[in-house]
């Protein structure tokens, strides 16, 4: 990530923050990172204030006492609040642990087990089956990680404390909101440190925007009922505007010395015009008339070149979940892969570098090795935080390599 999480806040950047944080490519908070001692009083006179305030006139005095009266803050989401990132991971990096062969046989079997919910949600919503799966698969590992920070207590503290308390506020009034019509019980409603929850990794105002009942018991769970979450998906995705039967887009191969300095997912042009351009599919076979329209996404250009996409108005909606083109594409590509047998996780044209990206599985075996040369990282947990990053880098010095806390291939093979 470019910016600090919560820099230009939008509907889900939010949740962009725990996405990252779920699959291990944020940094987690520091060990040195003392988290800020919160006075009581404090957040008694300001829950109290909340109460009374218009966005919790919705709220019953019995709910909103039930679910704060023994409330303490937890200064710890403060801490995270304000983690600036590490450092900018290439998109490769990022898309080696999302859509690695893990998951793709995860999203495999799961695809299997849903095939006929997902069908009849495609029916009612347009969106295709193997793109509300490369959703779940991202947002939570098919619905394996959903976060274990009790919603109420951090969007309490995030409302009385801190930075962006206006947004937070919201948020906090639309999980009462939740409890009080009772769609999912408290101790189910645990997410992110920003409030990201469920299957879907919904905020709690994107709730009450897409989520949806679709199993039919009156209650939208998007935490333990799957058709729930799956539906609440394919909701979000039409509700930011997703074609039926147009594809997110494909792999493409340019003509050699094409100028694509104006290369941006936003600016589509017919599929004609690229056409004429001498764009064709990364095969060589003439583009499809399947895409009305498209933009060209490179995602490594800056980086050296790499591959390159075109991208239509269903990719915009990927982009929309996430507010990250990188997160969009890990989605489409893993949404190719996991309703099909065969296909590599590789893209056709390589990425601009010597050194990759690890899958989680790689992660792991560095951190195994990491922890046989005694480093102090806890267990290998394929999640790359603060205490391997430091680890690494020790390893980078002593190998001559640029101590930058990356975790690659070239290291990997290094410390076999
Ligand atoms: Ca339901």
């Amino acid at each position: 990530m470019k910016r600090s999480p919560l820099a230009g806040l939008g509907r889900r950047t939010a949740a962009l923050a725990s996405a990252l944080a779920l699959v291990g490519l944020a940094g987690t908070a520091a060990a040195q990172d003392a988290p800020p001692a919160l006075d009581d009083a404090a957040f008694r006179s300001c829950l109290a204030q909340l109460q009374g305030s218009a966005a919790f006139r919705n709220i019953d005095r019995a709910t909103f006492a039930q679910h704060t009266q023994n409330l303490a803050p937890d200064p710890s989401v403060l801490v995270l609040l304000d983690k600036q990132p590490e450092f900018t991971l290439p998109v490769w990096d990022y898309i080696a642990v999302l859509v690695d062969n893990e998951r793709v046989a995860d999203g495999r079997a799961a695809y299997a087990k849903w095939q006929d919910t997902l069908r009849r949600i495609e029916q009612q919503s347009g969106v295709a089956p193997n793109i509300v799966m490369g959703v779940w698969g991202v947002e939570s590992n098919f619905g394996q990680i959903l976060g274990g920070r009790p919603l109420v207590q951090s969007l309490a503290t995030l409302s009385c404390f801190g930075r962006r308390q206006s947004y937070f506020r919201g948020e906090f009034a639309a999980t009462l909101r939740i409890l009080q019509e009772g769609h999912i019980p408290a101790e189910k409603l645990v997410g992110s440190w920003a409030g990201a929850f469920g299957q879907t990794q919904f905020m709690p105002s994107t709730f009450f925007r897409s989520a949806v009942d679709f199993d039919g018991d009156g209650r939208r769970d998007i935490v333990d009922s799957v058709p729930d979450a799956l539906a609440s998906t394919a909701k979000f995705l039409q509700n930011a505007g997703y074609r039926r039967g147009e594809p997110w887009g494909f792999e493409v191969r340019l003509p050699p010395g094409m100028d694509t300095s104006d290369a941006s997912r936003k600016n589509k042009r017919p599929i004609d015009a690229w056409r004429s351009a001498g764009v064709t599919l990364v095969d060589g076979s003439p583009l499809p008339d399947s895409l009305p329209s498209a933009g060209l996404l490179i995602p490594a250009r800056s980086r050296g070149g790499g591959p390159a996409f075109l991208v239509g108005r269903n990719f915009d909606t990927l982009y929309s979940y996430n507010a990250s083109e990188n997160y969009a594409l890990a989605i489409a590509q893993l949404s190719n892969l996991v309703a099909s047998p065969g296909g590599s996780v590789a893209f056709v044209t390589p990425w601009p570098t010597d050194d990759p990206g690890l899958s989680r599985a790689q992660n792991r075996e560095l951190q195994t090795l990491l922890l046989a040369r005694g480093h102090d990282i806890g267990t290998a947990d394929g999640l790359i935080g603060a205490k391997t990053r430091e680890a690494i880098k020790a390893e980078q010095q002593r190998l001559g390599f640029k101590p930058d806390g990356r975790a690659g291939q070239k290291l990997l093979a290094a410390l076999r």
